[in-house]
Formats: C-alpha cells, structure tokens, sequence
C-alpha cells in the first residue's frame, strides 16, 4: 500500500542576520496509514522544524513532502496539530472552542454541535461543555485541544510535545488516553516528545534524530507484549521489551548534560 505521507530527501538551513543555520539534513522517511510514529531528539536539533515542513508551514531548502502522492501546502485542510500551548480561546466555552475550527471553515451544521457534544461526552467531558477553560485542569484542557483538532477529522496529526506543559502524573494519564483515543479513532500521527518512556508506549515506531543538522540516527521498531487486560500505553510501560527498547534509544541519543 502507498504511504500516506513521504518525507523525501528533507534539508533545511535557515539564513537570518547572524548567519546561516542548517537545521535538518536528508531526512527520508515514510509513514502509513494508522500508524503511530514518534520523534525523539536532542533539544534544539530540528524537531520542530521537521514538523512544520512535513505541515506545508515552511518550503524545506531540499526535498519534498508528499501526503496521498500530493505536495503539501500552506491550505491542506487534512492536517490537524496539538502543540504544548492548548491554544483554547479564554472567552469561549468548551464547546464554542471546540467547533471553532469548523465554524472557521464555515461548515457549523446541528450535526457537527451534535458530533461535538457526543465526543466531549465519551471523553469525560460532558459536565463542562458549558464551562470556560480557565475551569478546567490542564489535562482536561489539552482532551479539549484534541477533540477540537479530531472534529476537522484531519488524516494526519502532528503533535509538537503537547503534553510537555503539564505536571508529570497528568502528564502519565494524559498521554494514555490521548494514545487510547488515536488508536479508536485509527489516525495517523506523528509525535513529537524529548520523553523516551512516552515516545515507547504511544508510537508504533520511533525515530531517533542526531543533534543538529537532525539527521535519522535509527528507526526502532516497537512490539511490546502488553499485559493482559492493561493494553493501553500506560499499561504497556510493564511490557518485558519495554527496558530494552528505553535503553537502547537512551543510548542512541547521546546526550551530554
Ligand atoms: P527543536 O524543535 O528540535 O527543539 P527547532 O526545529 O525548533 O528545534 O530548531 C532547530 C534549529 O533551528 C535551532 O538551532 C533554532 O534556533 C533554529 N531555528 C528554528 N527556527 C528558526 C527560524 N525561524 N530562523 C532561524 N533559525 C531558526
Ligand atoms: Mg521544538
């Protein structure tokens, strides 16, 4: 089957002012539908970069990236994000908040407030669709953040570490459910963490970047042996495999402190 995004041949180098910056070199990558990968790499290395190319955000200084065989633009409507910033208007409530992507594309319809309300309910957040997000705790903020990007029902979704902000026990649970509901959903991802241990139990496979230019230093496999009645990415953290794969990537990474 044809990937549903290829990454060919990427190369980046910014030019301001003080000089020239190479960001990224000759990153080929391939990612198919429903899969779940995720990007571990020094800070600083490209990261973000990588991902604005892969949206259509930044024209890369080489390369190309092609979603369904077609070049990415600025206008690709089949691209949802999450970043650390929840980005939730304050004077909105939830549910304003979260049809606002669709009301920007001028598609509100009394189904989308009906889709909107039913997932708000199957995630938990049912009693607050009235509320205001300063109401609500940063985990339930950034569950908002998602259902809002998964209304757009975008084929890709890149996540710059969105859950980087939050405290590290929201942070565990958070990332759980947000794997939980990628994998119901079947979507397609690309995720950005400097967590390995998150990287692990969200991502089908994760790429290791060098420091800058980021380069891909290794692609990892993940098949963790999950325990039975624990098969979600929390659970899976108990895998046997699951060691093995933090040391490895750990060791990889080559961080000097
Ligand atoms: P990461 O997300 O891995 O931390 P980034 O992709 O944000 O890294 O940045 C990679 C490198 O590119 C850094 O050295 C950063 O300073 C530089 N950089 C990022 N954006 C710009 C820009 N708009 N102009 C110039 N340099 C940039
Ligand atoms: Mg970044």
């Amino acid at each position: 089957m044809k990937p549903l995004v290829e990454i060919n041949g990427i190369g980046m180098t910014y030019h301001s002012l003080k000089g020239e910056t190479e960001a990224i070199k000759d990153i080929n990558l391939n990612i198919s539908k429903g899969e779940i990968v995720g990007i571990v790499g020094p800070s600083g290395c490209g990261k973000s970069t990588l991902l604005s190319i892969i949206a259509g955000l930044i024209t890369p200084s080489k390369g190309n990236v092609l979603i369904n065989g077609k070049q990415v633009s600025k206008s690709n409507s089949n691209i949802g994000y999450m970043f650390q910033k929840d980005q939730l208007l304050e004077w909105r409530n939830i549910l304003e908040n979260v049809v606002l992507g669709l009301e920007i594309q001028r598609k509100l319809t009394p189904e989308v407030y009906d889709n909107a309300k039913a997932m708000l309910h199957s995630y938990g957040l049912g009693e607050f669709i009235s509320s205001y997000p300063r109401q609500l705790s940063g985990g339930m903020r950034q569950r908002v953040a998602l259902i809002r990007t998964l209304l757009l029902e975008p084929e890709l979704l890149l996540l710059d570490e969105p859950f980087s902000a939050l405290d590290y026990q929201t942070r565990l649970a958070i990332a759980d459910e947000i794997g939980i509901i990628l994998k119901k959903e079947q979507k397609t991802g690309l995720l950005i963490t400097h967590d390995i241990a998150e990287a692990i139990s969200l991502s089908d496979r994760v790429v290791i970047l060098s420091n800058r230019p980021a380069t891909i230093k290794e692609i990892v496999d993940i098949k963790l042996t999950c325990p039975i009645g624990k098969e979600t990415p929390l659970g899976c953290r108990e895998a046997p495999e699951f060691r093995h794969y933090f040391n490895k990537i750990w060791k990889e990474l080559d961080i000097h402190v």
